[in-house]
């Protein structure tokens, strides 16, 4: 952990965390900001422009969310799901730096929207689940909330509110310059108390501090988010640097990270039984599998 002040200039680095906390008013937050990864996740699909943004968004929002992890090979997983959505299948990931994800949509029906359209007019009615599965002792957590808000960083604020009880602020910027995407984001906590992972026994989801820290996250500009002269460091020190004390740490590199693999999907079809097997073989004895993250299929020899 290092001061603000401390802090080099000139480090814009793209698909990195800045993890900070502000001790004094029991804070913490994440700032992020992607290019060259989207570009990878992006590449293994051909989205039109709604979809990639909304992929690139919840990329973000993964990034921040996961990198909150202390168990350093655990993973973060976020869905949205619908029954009769134009989307009906989101789903990102995050374990140790790694990133990837994918959405499931209809086509047909997504042409007949405009440009911007409303999480609802892309969902509709559907819920979002954020699960964190530890490695470290094999626990998984699962929170689920209505998909609701102008935003998918709108519902995964309303996660932290009504699922773990932590007042969370998100503020997410995607923009896509000349065919690449450039997205952005920043998370932000009141703990309680200061204790990190505690169950809050008191919720005061209106405390005068938090309030405080609010404002001041509040106020970044969403072109800040993804401006590319301006550091994340800088970024955390022209919103806070009016606090007694300020602490950043960097996070994990972000990088495009599947498990899809011959021998991974080999030894999962090889935990069903013969029975089982000889259904899913073709006639030259392989089995096909689909990567949904990487638009990959693969032929396993089973
Ligand atoms: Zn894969």
């Amino acid at each position: 952990m290092s001061e603000v002040a401390a802090i080099p200039e000139g480090e814009t680095g793209f698909d990195r965390v800045l993890r900070f906390t502000i001790p004094a008013r029991n804070a913490r937050g994440r700032v992020v900001r992607l290019s060259p990864v989207l570009d990878l996740i992006q590449g293994a699909h051909d989205y039109p422009p709604v979809i990639a943004r909304l992929l690139a968004e919840a990329l973000v929002i993964a990034a921040l969310i996961g990198s909150l992890l202390k168990d350093g090979e655990g993973q973060m997983t976020m869905q949205a799901q619908t029954e009769d959505g134009i989307v009906d299948l989101l789903v990102c990931d995050y374990r140790g730096g790694e990133l990837r994800g994918y959405v499931r949509h209809d086509a047909d029906r997504l042409a007949g929207l405009g440009a911007n359209p409303s999480l609802f007019a892309l969902f509709g009615r559907g819920y979002l689940a954020i699960t964190f599965d530890m490695a470290s002792t094999g626990q998984r957590y699962q929170g689920i909330v209505p998909l609701e808000g102008d935003s998918l960083a709108a519902a995964c604020e309303a996660y932290f509110a009504q699922s773990e009880q932590v007042p969370t602020l998100l503020r997410i910027a995607v923009r896509s310059e000349g065919g690449r995407c450039v997205a952005g984001g920043m998370l932000v906590q009141h703990l309680a108390e200061g204790e990190e992972g505690r169950e809050r026994l008191h919720v005061k989801l209106d405390h005068p501090e938090w309030e405080h820290i609010a404002a001041l996250a509040g106020s970044i500009r969403h072109d800040e988010l993804i401006d590319s002269a301006l550091s994340l460091e800088a970024l955390v020190w022209r919103l806070f640097h009016d606090e007694p004390e300020v602490r950043v740490e960097a996070g994990n590199p972000l990088q495009r990270g599947c498990r899809c693999s011959i021998e991974h999907y080999a030894s999962v079809i090889g935990q069903f039984p013969e029975d089982d097997r000889a259904d899913m073989r073709d006639e030259a004895g392989l089995v096909s599998v689909d990567c949904a993250f990487c638009s990959r299929v693969f032929e396993i020899p089973a």
